[in-house]
């Protein structure tokens, strides 16, 4: 193991400019470290100081005892440290700081072997005086801490990366009988030096240990009367306050929104929660520091009213799957406009598209279309309800508006008792919490209806026990593929896993952005639509319809979803990357499947909205639209997702650093975003 032992020091002190060159009985503070430091056992000796003119008179005396000077600048210790590694080809560094001009160099060659014998990445000797301190850090330790530490007070004190962080293995290594370290003997104020110069003429030129001096100063103690008051490691509590600064000014400069919040103000008395859909509302985007109301949009970019221009994710909450605009559907959405859109009979293209749903969705023999994702879930279940004659349904996942549902959800207003009673809901991943709803509602259950995965993958034949679970017990199941269906294959999650449910509901990426949704699913259950209530003026709407034709059309042709996998792919590892390196596991994760992820911000409730806002703003300053999910679609080519990523790298960075130091809440502009359900 090569080492070497860097002595840290500068002229530029605050608290005692020019500290090196005070003369004790006749040598500079900076003789006498590097002399206490000849018995060090090391390949190297290496004085670390500042570029600074000031410094070249530290580096001459350095370099007439021999030792090899590496310099750099004044305030990036830290960055000295890793020159001197990499100049030097060193394994490990041992790091004296100046101001520690009684070093024992016994103390730190035990140091040394202790960190030899422990194989770790850095040692610490705790409980000593101050003023005697020692460290030992691996090389690997330094150059990742180099690449890794921005702070100020990390760079300046070049270990406390090292502490902080998991990836390292850290020993704190207690010495002597006693815990001394409440005295402090290092070279940091004027009166420091009359206390230490004390100390030298009581030992005039012999070799003395820490030891002679823990006893001496047991034996005269009013030889630190004078700097008794002086608490230890004022300057890297000072740096902290530095880092706060530092920290503030990485925030982004703050987005023009006059517009934005005018009509936020405007909508209020218009329109009650200003918006069509929760997740739309300023409830999900922070009124003040982020957009509020869009103007236009083209591929994956969002212009708001105040011509801010984002990058999108959400993609119109899934929908927009080949982008905004997308200029091959918009052609035949304007072919079919000049034709009119709903007539006073159906249209031949409803027949077409439901020939291509059969086609293409394992499941469907036949098809209706409705216009929103709530329109066939509900139809499902009032289907499943009439071809089974049982009330009770139960679900797993997120279906939609409409009565049945919402009433097991937190926003459940309005809704009578009699209704929820007849939703009963299981858990994911759990064909238990199935069995045990069947056992308890023997023969009512019409239908099974859940989404066949969301974020976290189905474990090994799960989906195919629930349908074993569901037929056995006389009831439908229902998959919901309104986000799946046109996102995970052409075919959606029932082709992927490779089971096929009785009935499908699919709605949003379906016909990139316009309005229609389909219920697909055997014949011999579909048929009975012939009897049941499904049925409103914007069934069969051409525009949409035709939409939905170029827009399956395209995706089989260009082979869009494969792209999709492959960027979500880029975009999920990358995301991930970043939350491994900024060691941000505790509070952030990226899940889901490479076609939908969602970054989600774990922990307490109110804390995760906090994080999620300062997220949220951050990433708008930058240009990147953020609200949790990334709905992959054909725009997000490789700039848009390194763009993406090399954002959310910056936010991540303020984000911790404002958990670090405890300064989220000041670190808000805007509203703090609402949960559209709260955690029960
Ligand atoms: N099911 C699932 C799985 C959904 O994600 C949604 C919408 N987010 C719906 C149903 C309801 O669809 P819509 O909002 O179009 O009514």
């Amino acid at each position: 193991m090569k080492t070497g032992v860097v002595v840290q020091a500068r002229n530029s002190s605050t608290r005692y400019p020019g500290k090196m060159l005070h003369n004790f009985h006749g040598k500079s503070a900076l003789e006498w470290v590097l002399d206490r430091c000849a018995g060090i056992e090391t390949d190297y000796k290496l004085l670390a100081t500042s570029a600074d003119k000031d410094d070249d008179i530290l580096a001459d005396i350095a370099k007439d005892k021999d030792w090899r000077v590496v310099r750099g600048s004044v305030e990036d210790v830290l960055g000295r440290f890793a020159k001197a590694v990499k100049d030097f080809e060193l394994d490990a560094v041992i790091r004296i700081t100046g101001d520690c001009l009684l070093t024992d160099y016994r103390l730190v060659n035990h140091a040394l072997s202790r960190f030899r014998k422990l194989r770790c990445d850095y040692l610490v000797l705790t409980d000593i005086i101050d003023g005697f301190d020692v460290e030992v850090i691996s090389s690997t330790a330094i150059i990742s801490a180099d690449k890794g530490a921005k702070l100020p007070s990390e760079r300046e004190h070049v270990t406390p990366f090292i502490k902080k962080s998991k990836c390292f293995k850290a020993v704190s290594l207690p010495y002597g009988e006693e815990n001394l370290s409440h005295i402090h003997l290092s070279l940091d104020y004027k009166d420091d030096a009359e206390v230490i110069g004390r100390i030298l003429r009581k030992f005039e030129n012999t070799d003395f240990s820490y030891e002679d001096v823990a006893s001496l100063l047991k034996t005269e103690p009013q030889i630190t009367e004078i700097t008794g008051h002086i608490t230890p490691n004022t300057g890297y509590q000072k740096s902290l306050n530095v880092d706060r600064e530092f920290i503030r000014r990485l925030k982004g400069r703050p987005l023009r929104l006059k517009s934005n919040m005018k009509l936020f103000n405007r909508v209020k008395s218009v329109i009650p929660n200003c918006s069509q859909t929760f997740s739309k509302s300023y409830l999900q985007f922070s009124a003040g520091a982020s957009p509020l109301f869009v103007k236009e949009g083209k591929g994956c970019y969002l212009t708001d009213v105040d011509n801010n221009k984002f990058i999108d994710h959400a993609m119109g909450l899934g929908a927009c799957i080949l982008g905004y605009a997308f200029e091959p559907v918009m052609r035949e959405i304007k072919k079919q406009i000049k034709r009119g859109s709903v007539y006073t009979l159906p249209h031949y293209l409803e027949c077409e598209l439901a020939e291509l749903l059969t086609q293409v969705v394992p499941c469907a023999e036949m098809v209706r279309f409705g216009k929103n994702g709530s329109d066939v879930t509900s139809a499902a279940v009032r289907l499943a309800r009439a071809y089974t004659g049982r009330d009770y349904v139960a679900c797993c996942g997120y279906h939609g508006w409409q009565d049945w549902y919402i009433a097991t959800t937190t926003r459940n207003n309005g809704i009578p008792d009699d209704i929820k009673r007849l939703t009963l809901t299981f858990r994911y991943n759990d064909t238990e919490s199935l069995e045990r709803l069947f056992e308890l509602h023997k023969d009512k259950i019409a239908c099974v209806i859940m989404e066949p995965v969301s974020l976290q993958p189905p474990d090994e034949d799960y989906l195919r026990k629930v349908k074993e679970i569901t037929h056995r017990n006389g009831a439908l199941l229902v998959f919901d593929e309104v986000v799946t269906g046109f996102r995970f294959s052409i075919g959606g999650a029932q082709k992927y896993f490779g089971v096929i449910p009785d009935i499908a509901c699919i709605g949003k990426a379906i016909a990139n952005g316009m309005p229609v949704s389909a219920i697909v699913g055997r014949k011999e259950v579909m048929r009975l639509f012939d009897e049941i209530f499904f049925s409103f003026t914007f069934g069969g709407e051409t525009l949409s319809i035709a939409s939905a034709l170029a827009t399956i059309r395209y995706m089989d042709d260009n082979r869009v979803i494969e792209y999709l996998w492959q960027q979500g792919d880029r975009l999920k590892a990358g995301i991930d990357k970043i939350i491994k390196e900024k060691e941000l596991e505790d509070v952030l994760s990226i899940d889901g499947y490479p076609v939908r992820t969602v970054l989600i911000f774990k922990g307490d409730e109110k804390e995760g909205l906090k994080m999620k806002t300062l997220f949220q703003q951050e990433c708008a300053k930058r240009g990147v639209l953020f609200s949790g999910g990334h709905n992959i679609s054909l725009p997000h080519g490789d700039d848009i997702i390194s763009k993406t990523i090399s954002v959310y790298d910056e936010v991540m960075d303020i984000l911790r650093y404002s958990l670090e130091y405890n300064m989220i809440d000041e670190m808000i502009d805007g509203r703090l975003l609402e949960p559209v359900f709260r955690k029960v």
